[in-house]
């Protein structure tokens, strides 16, 4: 077997093995860990007939080979994607299919990572016996994921930040019905505010010495390459029946999803174009259109996974395409603001019968808007949410109620709650500081939520 692969922080050369990367998170210098170089894969040694859990055991196996979680990976794979990705085609509309994400247990693409991570977790060794806390910013899916992956684990306990006001009423149910060794904290601010932090405790070395802590954040490689396999699973469909590469626009904030889209086509899986969908949050716009790249402070919008202000992954993307002009050239994302996202729900219910996510719909209306220009390709759509979980922005648009999936129901008919927070970092410093091991779990001082 070659040398295993070993990974860097986009920051710095430094290398360690796969599961020292995995349990860290984000790494030390506060870079995000990347592989010295990504694997190319031989398409044949895929099974034509494998499941997802099989396609994903296949293509990560280059990552891991040479690592401790390598003779488990088949069982990690196998135990963390246990429901499917269908890629649908929609009837409606020539050449067009769907890349369904939202089968899982929260009904968001994020299961996908959040289980991988988890199963991983569960098997690296720890050499400290006081639980580990996972630290998670969430702008609303993740958070939830995270907490059903983690929920009831021993050793482990899940702490969520999320702004509060800025989820929907079901996520926010969601994110606080958990409890068990799950706390979820709403905070004063914005996702953004919420992601810095959770990134400054876990570099806070004095606070890291108390309190153990890894995160779960989607700049995690422990979710960012498990996202490569929904992506590997439908182009290699695709290709063995059409023998062509699939395209794909990708509803996009943080960038882990696209990324791991974008690794998948480097490791030489059929996929042709990639287009990115955001937002009225413009910086990948901007980006992308030529100006200089400058984060900034996020804006509230009706998809609201996606507002992203800083997209953290976007040090990955520097890291991979090194030449800032081919990487423009590779790459266009265009902001779809809330009217538009609204005028494509509600247009696609009216005259087809089907429902999106308001995030989907962001991937939707560039198809749309490509298809007006006389695009005829063959186009994926990525749904990353079911619509139900954003009841208030769909059923309005819709003018009749969801199906809600089971998975969501139960969530919520239990009871709800989170604990408030300022935006300051000192403020999640001296929570985890007050709730450490001895007084965990805590909720004396929770506000129950509707
Ligand atoms: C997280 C999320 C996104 C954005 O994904 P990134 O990986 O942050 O780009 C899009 N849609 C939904 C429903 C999400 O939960």
């Amino acid at each position: 077997m070659s040398e295993p692969l070993r990974y860097h922080s986009t920051r710095s050369a430094g290398t360690v093995p796969i599961s020292q990367a995995i349990a860290a998170g984000l790494a030390p210098d506060g870079g995000l860990y990347v592989p010295e170089s990504l694997p190319r894969i031989d398409l044949a040694a895929f099974d034509p007939h494998g499941t997802l859990a099989d396609t994903a055991a296949t293509l990560l196996m280059p990552f891991f080979a040479g690592d401790a979680l390598a003779d488990e990976l088949p069982a990690i794979c196998a135990e963390a994607f246990t429901f499917d990705a269908p890629l649908r085609t929609l009837p409606a509309h020539p050449n067009t299919q769907m890349l369904e994400l939202f089968h899982g247990p929260t009904s968001a693409f994020k299961d996908f990572g959040a289980r991988f991570l988890a199963a991983c977790l569960r098997r690296l060794p720890r050499s400290d016996t006081r639980p580990l806390t996972i630290l998670v910013a969430t702008s609303g899916d993740t958070g939830a994921a995270v907490a059903a992956a983690f929920h009831r684990q021993p050793g482990i306990r899940v702490v969520i930040l999320y702004p509060d006001g800025l989820v929907s009423p079901r996520q926010a149910h969601q994110l606080g019905c958990f409890g068990d060794n799950v706390s979820a904290l709403r905070v004063a601010g914005r996702f953004d505010d919420c992601q810095r932090m959770v990134k400054a405790a876990l570099n806070d070395a004095e606070l890291q010495a108390a309190v153990p802590m890894s995160s779960a954040n989607s700049i995690s490689l422990g979710r960012l390459l498990p996202q490569m396999s929904y992506y590997a699973h439908a182009a290699l469909g695709w290709w063995r029946e059409h023998g062509a590469p699939l395209s794909f626009i990708i509803p996009t904030g943080n960038l882990g999803n696209a990324m791991a889209c974008l690794w998948a086509r480097e490791m030489g899986l059929p996929i042709g174009e990639v287009r990115l969908a955001c937002n009225a949050n413009t910086t990948l716009p901007d980006y992308f259109a030529g100006k200089p790249y400058q984060s900034r402070e996020a804006i509230a919008t009706i998809a609201n996974a996606m507002d992203v202000g800083a997209p953290s992954n976007f040090e990955r993307l520097r890291w991979t395409y090194p030449d800032e002009t081919q990487l423009r050239h590779l790459l266009q994302a265009r902001s779809v603001d809330d009217a538009a996202i609204r005028q494509t729900v509600a247009r696609h219910a009216r005259e087809h019968g089907e429902a999106f996510c308001p995030h989907t719909a962001t991937a939707m209306h560039l198809l749309d808007r490509l298809r007006t220009d006389g695009d005829a390709e063959p186009w994926a759509v990525v749904a990353t949410a079911h619509p139900a979980k954003f009841e208030s922005v769909v059923e309005p648009l819709l003018g009749h109620p969801l199906d809600i999936p089971p998975a969501l129901a139960a969530m919520l008919a239990r009871s709800a709650s989170a604990e408030p927070m300022t935006a300051d970092n000192t403020a999640l410093r001296e929570w985890l500081l007050a709730h450490d091991e001895a007084k965990f779990p805590v909720g004396a001082t929770s506000v129950a939520m509707p």
